[in-house]
């Protein structure tokens, strides 16, 4: 139900997508990467055509997430070939640089390879393009918001309060500068045990859903803290796509639904 891509001075759009839509967090570890493929998975699964940016340029995840290894090739016309994986077109820093070396860049230089990741891939035609961001609001967010069409933000935060000032933080930067929240997603919600059946709200419970009622944005729903999906995401293949009957994938598609 996003809009679409919101053109303003300096937010060309990029041919061909429909809608771009950012992932982000206050917070590292929350699980935003996590929650990028997935939403980006579930999105697919609704027979939409679906990209992922991995823009987070200091420590891009998407690759692992994936399981994509190899790098892509190059078009006649001299843009990048996304990479392919459970029907998503795919674009990281990972696929071009080795996992362990680290882009010691500094603000500029990271605005200008995110832009290159968006601009000089051949995404053909999209009906959305997912957006993993980096954690926070400093200079890859800001190029993200100001230079890039966005339709929505979608946060992800944990239950805890030290998170949502941060999801927070974030929400009003999108804010400020004119992008749509689209809601935000509890991550790690709650946890169920599977030996006993009992519940533990390990980070607390339903700080999001207060949150975004008193930001007057949409609660996309809560998904639990669950081994499967911290297993399916290490061994490269996101829960959506290798367990779809789970209720977790259920979970992930009901969030795409109202994005
Ligand atoms: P971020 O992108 O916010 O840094 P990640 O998506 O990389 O966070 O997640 C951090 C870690 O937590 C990863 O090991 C991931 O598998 C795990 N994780 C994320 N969400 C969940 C969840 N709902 N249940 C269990 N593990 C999760």
């Amino acid at each position: 139900g996003a809009p679409q891509q919101r053109s303003a001075p300096g937010r060309t759009p990029v041919a061909g997508i429909q809608h771009i839509i950012a992932v982000a967090s206050g917070k590292g570890g929350v699980g935003k990467s996590t929650t990028a493929v997935n939403l980006a998975l579930g999105l697919a699964g609704l027979g939409l055509k679906v990209g992922l940016l991995d823009a987070d340029i200091y420590g891009p995840s998407i690759p692992r997430l994936l399981g994509i290894t190899g790098k892509p090739d190059t078009t006649p016309e001299k843009k990048l070939n996304p990479m392919q994986k459970f029907g998503l077109k795919v674009m990281s820093m990972g696929f071009v640089v080795a996992e362990d070396t680290p882009m010691i860049w500094r603000g500029p230089m990271v605005m200008s390879a995110i832009t290159q990741l968006l601009r000089e891939v051949d995404w053909g035609q999209l009906d959305v393009l997912v957006c993993d961001l980096p954690p926070g609001t400093g200079d890859a967010q800001l190029t993200m918001a100001q230079s890039v069409p966005l339709s929505g933000a979608v946060i992800v935060s944990t239950p805890q309060d030290i998170a949502l000032i941060d999801a927070r933080k974030g929400l009003n930067m999108f804010r400020k500068v004119d992008v749509p929240v689209l809601g935000i997603v509890e991550n790690m919600s709650y946890f169920t045990c599977p030996h006993c059946g009992g519940r533990t709200d390990i980070f607390a419970h339903g700080g999001a859903r207060a949150e975004a009622e008193k930001m007057q944005t949409p609660f996309l729903g809560e998904i639990p803290l669950d081994i499967k999906i911290r297993e399916t995401s290490d061994a490269g293949t996101p829960i959506v796509a290798s367990q779809p009957d789970s209720p977790h994938s259920a979970a992930y598609r009901a969030v795409a639904e109202q994005v």
